[in-house]
């Protein structure tokens, strides 16, 4: 690894494996990712990528329409126009780079229907979509010369110097200081903010923090997705997702006694947006005094139901569940984060350098809440978005002095005290979980404020650890400031 590039992109999920394979061979970057390459958000996405393929059956305008429905019109029009009328050729162009979408015997993509989309427009392989473009992606950017790819590699803080950046690595218990003219943070959600997510052990909002500290536009935090049908499994933090698309293909949501129950919350039934199934388990709970709630497709042929949907039926097998012939346990679960940090259309945040995409941005494409598989999408269109203006950056201005490095604290220190993290995710789980409690808020945040100050006030040994404990700990506090304050709600 060299002491300075051009760009470090910080994540390689789609976002960030995207970005790198959008800059020209010219630009060099380093890509960092704090564990295993492949464990990310994206990699553990099912359902698909939501696109018009298609424009006799289907439009922009009628995706524009859908996704600012479940949006609830919150959302930035033209950052949805720019996602729904350039996402498409992203979508070719990984197919074009091997990513193996399932096809129709006529070699057109197969296209399937999900919650709150008007169309059949949702391009996928089988049920593990997400790993397919993660794994392809991987072996692109490998073949690349001027991406440096480091894994293992966590970034524990950063530093604004005049023309750029200084990235501060953790690997192998060594301190690394790697100076760059621009940064792309596309480091994925917070599920791990909560007791319960959907998400992958990497999602601890590390990219919010280290912008907040920069001082650069955090929106919305508080805008959440609580996906619906989680498998309901006893003690799990990360529960796995019985995707949508198993609802779009007629799977029936039933209360404890057995009866279906979600058109009585909305005409639109089980194919209603996210959280308006969410909301509708929870006062269903509330009316049954349980917390049982099942998903049932078994009216469905074994052999379409194996092949359609190979991974959830082998995940639900392994924990004791036939789908075929079973009712699956399900119950809503953290899931997405509509807000992050805040960008434009280009991707810059409000830091000069500084670019987001993914998750962690906040584009404003899914407003108070995300249409389902608009998200790998919005990876894609982004990402790329980001490395098309600083490789325009770069060509019109060259390449920039740095500007003086900062004197860097080194990483030793007393262990930080355990308890931290359990103690954040029960305030969330508590005070904020599909159905606010507004009489919690004050005090969660009076207690969430308390942890952070405690984490920052003493000079602790910098571990992963520490740094994620720090992250979730300024999301909890962003997010129930945003709540007490009635942003959102
Ligand atoms: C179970 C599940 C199913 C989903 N299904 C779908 C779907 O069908 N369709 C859809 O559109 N969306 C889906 N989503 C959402 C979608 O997968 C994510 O929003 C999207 O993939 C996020 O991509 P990303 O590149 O922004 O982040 P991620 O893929 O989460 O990648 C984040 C990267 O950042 C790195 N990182 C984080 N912090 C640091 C640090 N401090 N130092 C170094 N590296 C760091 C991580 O190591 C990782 O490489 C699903 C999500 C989940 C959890």
């Amino acid at each position: 690894m060299d002491k300075k590039y051009d760009v470090v992109i910080v994540g390689t999920g789609a976002a960030g494996l995207y970005a790198a394979l959008s800059f020209p061979n010219s630009v060099k970057v380093l890509l960092v990712s704090k564990r295993e390459l492949e464990l990310s958000n994206s990699s553990l996405a099912q359902g698909g990528v939501a696109c018009v393929l298609d424009t006799i059956h289907d439009s922009y305008k009628l995706h524009i329409t859908d996704t600012l429905i479940a949006g609830k019109y919150k959302n930035n029009l033209s950052a949805v126009e720019k996602l729904v009328s350039e996402g498409p050729s992203d979508v070719l162009k990984i197919k074009d780079l091997g990513v193996d979408f399932d096809l129709n015997e006529d070699g057109t993509m197969c296209k399937t229907l999900e919650a709150g989309h008007s169309r059949n427009r949702i391009v996928h392989h089988k049920d593990s979509t997400g790993k397919a473009i993660v794994d392809r992606l991987i072996a692109e950017v490998s073949k690349l010369n001027n991406v440096t790819i480091c894994d293992n590699a966590l970034v524990y803080s950063i530093d604004k110097v005049l023309n750029g950046f200084y990235i501060n690595i953790l690997k192998n218990k060594e301190a690394l200081h790697i100076g760059c003219n621009y940064c792309l943070l596309a480091t994925g959600g917070i599920g791990r903010v909560y007791k319960y997510t959907t998400n992958s052990a990497i999602a601890t909002g590390d990219g919010i923090a280290f912008s907040y500290m920069l001082g650069a536009k955090i929106s919305h935090l508080s805008r959440i997705q609580f996906h619906p049908t989680a498998f309901a499994a006893d003690q799990d933090r990360e529960r796995f997702l019985i995707s949508e698309a198993v609802r779009g293909e007629g799977a029936v949501l039933l209360n404890c006694k057995g009866e279906r129950f979600a058109f009585d919350y909305d005409k639109r039934g089980e194919l209603a947006p996210r959280d308006v199934v969410s909301n509708a388990i929870m006062l269903e709970s509330i009316k049954t005094n349980s917390e049982k709630f099942y998903l049932d497709i078994t009216h469905k042929p074994a052999d379409f139901l194996k092949n359609r949907f190979p991974m959830i039926y082998e995940r639900c097998l392994e924990e004791g569940v036939d789908i075929t012939k079973d009712k699956i346990p399900v119950f809503p679960c953290q899931h997405y984060l509509m807000g992050g940090i805040n960008v434009d259309l280009d991707a810059r945040t409000s830091v000069d350098g500084l670019y987001a995409a993914g998750e962690c941005s906040h584009t404003g494409v899914h407003g108070a809440n995300r249409l389902a598989s608009n998200s790998l999408l919005e990876a894609l269109v982004f990402s790329r978005a980001a490395a098309a203006d600083i490789t325009r950056r770069i060509k019109k201005y060259g390449r920039k002095t740095l500007g003086n490095e900062p004197a860097h604290r080194g990483i030793e220190g007393k262990p930080m005290p355990q308890g931290y993290r359990s103690k954040i995710r029960e305030l969330l789980q508590d005070a904020y979980f599909v159905i606010p409690k507004p009489e919690k808020f004050e005090q969660s945040y009076k207690q969430a404020e308390q942890i952070l100050t405690e984490l920052f006030s003493d000079n602790f040994e910098i571990t992963s650890d520490l740094v994620e404990a720090k992250s979730i700990a300024i999301v909890a506090n962003i997010i129930l400031d945003e709540v007490r304050e009635g942003i959102n709600l």
